[in-house]
């Protein structure tokens, strides 16, 4: 999509560090990192919210990436996966993305 920010990170149009690559998806540091390990995991294609995540290999393709991601040494103590759907979540960015976070002690419940 033409304006979308992450839709610019996947076309390499804005810059990001890049921490996983896939097939159909991208996963790359957060710019304003919520815990020392934050990362966020996005498919390549450009999808609004969860709610139109229709596609299964797809579906098939992000849990295996996050799989993935979350066995790597650097999130060897844990992690937390989030996401946002929606006014109420606070999601601001309107491409599908999931936040991956790790490094420290994360508060539960998250409030
Ligand atoms: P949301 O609140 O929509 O679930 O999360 C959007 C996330 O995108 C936020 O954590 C925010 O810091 C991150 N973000 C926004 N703009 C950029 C950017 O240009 N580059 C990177 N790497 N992350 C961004
Ligand atoms: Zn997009």
């Amino acid at each position: 999509m033409e304006n979308c920010l992450f839709c610019k990170i996947v076309r390499g149009e804005i810059p990001a560090k890049i921490a996983f690559e896939g097939e159909r998806v991208m996963g790359f540091y957060d710019i304003n990192p919520q815990a020392p390990v934050h990362i966020l995991l996005i498919p390549k294609e450009h999808i609004p919210t969860l709610l139109e995540l229709k596609d299964k290999e797809l579906r098939d393709e992000i849990f295996s990436s996050i799989i993935e991601i979350g066995d790597r040494e650097e999130l060897k103590n844990g992690f937390r996966l989030v996401v946002n759907v929606g006014r109420d979540s606070g999601c601001e960015v309107f491409h599908l993305h999931f936040h991956i976070l790790s490094g420290r002690r994360l508060n539960w419940p998250p409030g």
